[in-house]
């Protein structure tokens, strides 16, 4: 099945244009940042409320499996977008005569970028700019206009997890409440940027993370651009290959989504 599903997307890429595609179809967005191509897979099941759930660590894909889960139940809606290029976590381009690495979910404010590129090797300002530039274009034509934007993760559940947050951890200053449930694991658990999600979570006795937005680290990330923008964003992080757990918090997750768009 994931073989016909890539083989559906390649053809439809061939032509490298906006692809025409009937409806239920993923339709396949062409970019690149410097050297690099990038696609941006869309798939839409209705949409009324405007949900995006957003993949942009191309090694990450038990989180897209999850997504495409829930929305090929009818009873679910939303859109999911998801960046492929090298099937890697982070994204490899040259740009003026140099090689740069990137990781994609630190492209979205200049700090994090230049933070980012020194971290992985070669760094230009002409470089953080035209990551910036490619950043924001995501922003722009698929998630600007989203009631609330869903990143999928997943983790190795190794030096990062929700226990990361918790006193000792390597990012407890970043978190202002933390709640979590070792019944769930530790890789498991929403990162969230608005009290009203935490208290939810917390009442479903889901992990759950709630950013500072006052102390949180600017590394560039879509959390820390969204709470700077005021934009609804919350991320669902779970194991790679822990396609169930995932399944099943995206199902809690829609429980909070009736709760936020019966009104
Ligand atoms: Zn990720």
């Amino acid at each position: 099945m994931k073989k016909l599903y890539f083989f559906i997307l390649m053809t439809i890429n061939s032509s490298g244009i906006w692809a025409q595609t009937p409806d239920n179809q993923p339709k396949t967005f062409v970019y690149t940042l410097g050297s690099a191509t990038i696609k941006v897979v869309v798939y839409e099941q209705n949409n009324p409320n405007q949900i995006t759930y957003f993949n942009l660590h191309d090694n990450e894909n038990t989180s897209v499996e999850a997504t495409q889960v829930i929305l090929k139940n009818p009873k679910n809606s939303g859109k999911l977008v998801e960046l492929q290029h090298s099937g890697e976590r982070l994204i490899s381009f040259e740009y003026q005569g140099a090689k740069y690495q990137i990781d994609p979910n630190r492209m979205f404010t200049k700090v994090g970028i230049e933070k980012n590129l020194k971290n992985y090797g070669n760094y230009s300002d002409a470089a953080r700019d035209t990551v910036f530039a490619f950043g924001q274009k995501i922003y722009r034509d698929f998630l600007q206009g989203s009631r609330l934007i869903v990143a999928m993760h997943n983790n190795k559940n190794e030096g990062y997890n929700v226990k990361s947050y918790l006193p000792g951890g390597e990012y407890k200053t970043d978190a202002q409440d933390v709640f979590y449930n070792p019944k769930w694991g530790t890789g498991e658990f929403f990162y969230v940027i608005d009290q009203a999600h935490f208290a939810f979570f917390k009442q479903k006795k889901v992990s759950a993370v709630l950013q500072d937005p006052q102390k949180v680290t600017d590394d560039g990330s879509l959390s820390v651009f969204a709470q700077n923008q005021g934009m609804a964003y919350l991320n669902v992080e779970a194991q790679h290959g822990n396609l169930k757990p995932q399944i099943k918090m995206l199902t809690i997750l829609q429980d909070l989504l009736q709760k936020i768009f019966a009104k």
